[in-house]
């Protein structure tokens, strides 16, 4: 048994009451007595021989089904893997209700396929170019399969051709929110299409007979076997849990397909380097990639004085205009937590950057060296462009940004941030916001980046590959360059990778100096690193450096960072160090390094 009690790592033997034999199996939720509390607990083994002497105390009750053999076994490797306790995934691989053993249905009910008893339908290929990708990533063998497939471009295509193939029986389709996995159940069921949208249908993806959509959590949905799996946006942030242990829904899911043999395609518009490795992405023809992103207009505002603010003359005119037309609308987004303060050169305007990892460079003491923010790497403080050694803090006032835009475009600015009421927006013809804004607002003009520079080169080396995705997220709100769709962004760095990449909608021009650049730095997905912290880090830091020999670095006060050659050899050291007695945290794939 493993109790539902995130604190305690540990399995307990119990035995099973005669009367409750029928309805236990592997994966059953039930209620135990611990330590004198009745708590919940899922069986993760069965036919336990107890040790001499030992006679376990029987369990006390039945909680229903939990997540299938398969699953649990999943739930232990997850364990391992994000360094946390089985507990938690079974947890979200259980449904949310009580649901009662289907053992009575009879046996022949149980082989057979769909609620009449047929096989399910199939649905018909969607023919197109989906068929040669569908073609191309099947082709390689290899799991997962990776897709490019430009903003606009329809990732449904490759979901109905992919079903089209294994049919609907136990594939899972993966969307990033509950929104967009609500619009792909529906396009599916008016294919005909048996579909379970989890959470709510977990009886039904346990019956493995329907296609199964869903969120991050979905990845853990009960399907006895795996036939097939599509992730939509695979490079999306939602897939990964934020807290403790910090698992991925896109790792779970290419686990189960590897482990069922099932084909498991990840689609995105910009795949991180962390998913493809050194390998190249199946995508559509350059035509078709690039009708399916917008025109991405880049403002060099390396030459403008730093005290014209955030708006440059080009944006002003693009305002005027689109406001112009009665129903256009605009979107203007800056990144207002967490800002940076950026050095730029008062000759030249170029923005003092790391020679090695290209983050922003700050001076911790006055007249000292400049050192980079993400990998600390030090150089003289003078101008890399032209040797001036005159370079002044860009301070760009960002608490009247709503206000001057407003006085601005002569209309008025909502502002959207996180906190937002969601109606908050509806309707706003000028929008001023955090990216949460690109979540709420269903469609665009045009989308400004204020102040680009800020997301490029945050102190995490992630940055370029967020903001890559942050640009494709912008990109769907205005649709096609066929259709006028036109994201603009405000740089000082006009030829920075991530703006030409996605300027000439060419992510394949990201992927190679990144994949450069972590090669040199062995990070992902050259190393696995992992961030520990709280009180325990220390002893607990202390105990992985002394079993592993591995690189145990004190990034903060109470935080080090845990650097290995691969993820079987960091998490297996992090599964035999014993926790230690004060509060630890462990990030595995840490996402701020
Ligand atoms: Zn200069
Ligand atoms: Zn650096």
């Amino acid at each position: 048994m493993v109790p539902d009690v995130p604190a305690i790592h540990r399995r307990f033997d119990y035995s099973v009451p005669p009367a409750l034999e029928q309805q236990i199996r592997v994966g059953s939720r039930v209620r135990i007595e611990l330590h004198g509390r009745r708590v919940a607990a899922w069986v993760v083994e069965d036919d336990v021989v107890p040790g001499d002497g030992v006679s376990p105390k029987p369990l006390a009750s039945s909680s229903g089904q939990g997540p299938p053999p398969a699953v649990v076994s999943m739930a232990e490797w997850a364990a391992w893997r994000w360094a946390g306790p089985m507990s938690s995934f079974l947890g979200t691989a259980s449904p949310i209700r009580v649901v009662r053993d289907a053992g009575t249905l009879p046996a022949g009910q149980e082989r057979s396929h769909g609620v009449g008893g047929g096989p399910p339908p199939v649905p018909p290929s969607p023919g197109g170019g989906s068929v040669d990708i569908v073609d191309a990533a099947m082709a390689g063998g290899s799991v997962p399969a990776i897709v490019r497939l430009a903003p606009a471009l329809d990732a449904m295509l490759v979901v109905l051709e992919l079903v089209h193939r294994t049919g609907p029986a136990g594939v899972l389709v993966l969307a990033p929110s509950h929104t967009r996995a609500a619009q792909a159940a529906d396009r599916l069921r008016a294919s005909g299409l048996p579909v379970a949208l989890m959470p709510d249908r977990w009886e039904q993806a346990a019956s493995g007979r329907s296609l199964v959509v869903g969120t991050r959590a979905a990845a853990w949905a009960p399907v006895p076997r795996l036939r097939g799996a599509v992730v939509m946006d695979a490079h999306d942030e939602a897939y990964r849990e934020e807290r403790s242990p910090t698992w991925s829904a896109v790792d779970v899911v290419v686990e189960r397909g590897r482990r069922d043999g099932a084909g498991v395609v990840l689609v995105s518009p910009c795949p991180p380097v962390s998913l493809t490795g050194t390998r190249a992405p199946v995508t559509t023809s350059r035509a078709l990639e690039r009708r399916g992103w917008p025109t991405v207009e880049i403002v060099d505002r390396t030459h403008d004085d730093p005290r014209t603010g955030l708006f440059s003359e080009r944006m002003a005119r693009l305002l005027h205009s689109v406001l112009a037309r009665p129903d256009g609308r605009v979107v203007c987004i800056l990144n207002r937590t967490g800002r940076i303060r950026l050095l730029a050169c008062t000759r030249c305007g170029a923005l003092a950057r790391c020679a090695r990892c290209g983050g922003a460079v700050a001076q911790p003491e006055a007249a000292g060296a400049f050192q980079c923010r993400r990998c600390e790497e030090t150089r003289p403080a003078v101008c890399a462009e032209c040797d001036s050694t005159r370079l002044k803090s860009l301070r760009i006032g960002v608490t009247r940004a709503t206000e001057e835009l407003s006085a601005l475009a002569g209309v008025e600015a909502v502002e959207i941030t996180s906190g937002s009421d969601p109606a908050a927006g509806a309707g706003a013809r000028l929008v001023v916001g955090t990216e949460a804004a690109l979540h709420r607002v269903p469609s665009a003009d045009a989308v400004v980046f204020l102040d680009i520079d800020q997301h490029l080169l945050a102190p995490r080396f992630a940055a370029g590959e967020e903001t890559l995705a942050l640009l494709a997220r912008a990109s769907r709100l205005v649709g096609t360059r066929d259709r006028g769709g036109r994201v603009v962004v405000q740089t000082r760095i006009p030829d920075h990778e991530v703006l030409q990449a996605a300027a000439r909608a060419d992510p394949a021009l990201l992927a190679v100096p990144e994949l450069a650049l972590r090669e040199s730095l062995l990070l992902p997905p050259f190393g696995a690193l992992a961030v520990l912290r709280g009180p325990g880090g220390a002893t607990f830091a202390a105990g992985i450096r002394a079993v592993s020999g591995m690189a145990v670095s004190m990034a903060d006060a109470d935080r080090w960072v845990v650097r290995a050659p691969d993820h079987r050899m960091l998490c297996d050291a992090l599964a035999v160090v014993p926790r230690p007695a004060g509060r630890l945290r462990v990030e595995v794939d840490p996402t701020d390094v």
